[in-house]
């Protein structure tokens, strides 16, 4: 299944009506995820990986700059042989919060299918340099952001580039015995 425009920005409708709590975590954190920079990852690197047909809403963007990979450059699967979008964001915090990656509007939550096809939502914080605190402290997330979290990423893995994806990056999480935990 193709994921088109229209069905990115109605995805972008869905999660706009929810957060991961009910407050600014960027308080917690200073907006780590967003700010993230040290001597090994440097923000100015910071890319963020687009789901196929997301590049579509960042061709005219101020805020964002947009780059494609060739999959001879990328660790992806194979069935990505046009290769993957990415965007920078060039003025972190601050980006033009309408049309922010998907994958930045369901963080911390991530997608996992265990080794009989069920599909998950988890933290994993092994993925990330920095510490989310909403991960390592626990905090109970919104549960309407939960629920819908999940039918967004239950819908994206139909598209047969996003399942190959998730199914690789779970698959590497089981093989390294990495420990996460289930939310949904
Ligand atoms: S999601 Fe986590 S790392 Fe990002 S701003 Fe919220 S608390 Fe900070
Ligand atoms: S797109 Fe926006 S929310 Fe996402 S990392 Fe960049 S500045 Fe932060």
């Amino acid at each position: 299944m193709e994921i088109s425009k229209e069905q990115i920005e109605k995805i972008h409708k869905v999660l706009n009506r929810v957060s991961p709590v009910d407050y600014d975590c960027g308080k917690l954190c200073g907006e780590i995820c967003c700010l993230y920079d040290d001597e090994d990852y440097s923000n100015d690197d910071l890319l963020i990986y687009l789901l196929p047909g997301e590049e579509l809403l960042y061709e005219n963007s101020e805020s964002f700059e947009l780059k494609h990979f060739s999959i001879k450059e990328i660790d992806y699967p194979y069935s990505w042989k046009d290769g993957v979008y990415t965007v920078k964001c060039l003025n972190p915090p601050n980006c033009q919060r309408e049309i922010r990656p998907i994958q930045c509007r369901t963080f911390p939550l991530i997608p996992h299918i265990d080794t009989d096809n069920h599909f998950y939502l988890i933290f994993d914080d092994s993925e990330y340099p920095y510490e989310c605190p909403l991960i390592k402290d626990n905090i109970p997330l919104n549960e309407e952001f939960i629920n819908q979290t999940y039918k967004v990423w239950r819908f994206l893995l139909k598209n047969k580039l996003i399942y190959d994806l998730v199914d690789m990056d779970s698959r590497k999480r089981e093989n390294k015995k990495i420990k996460y935990k289930k939310i949904k």
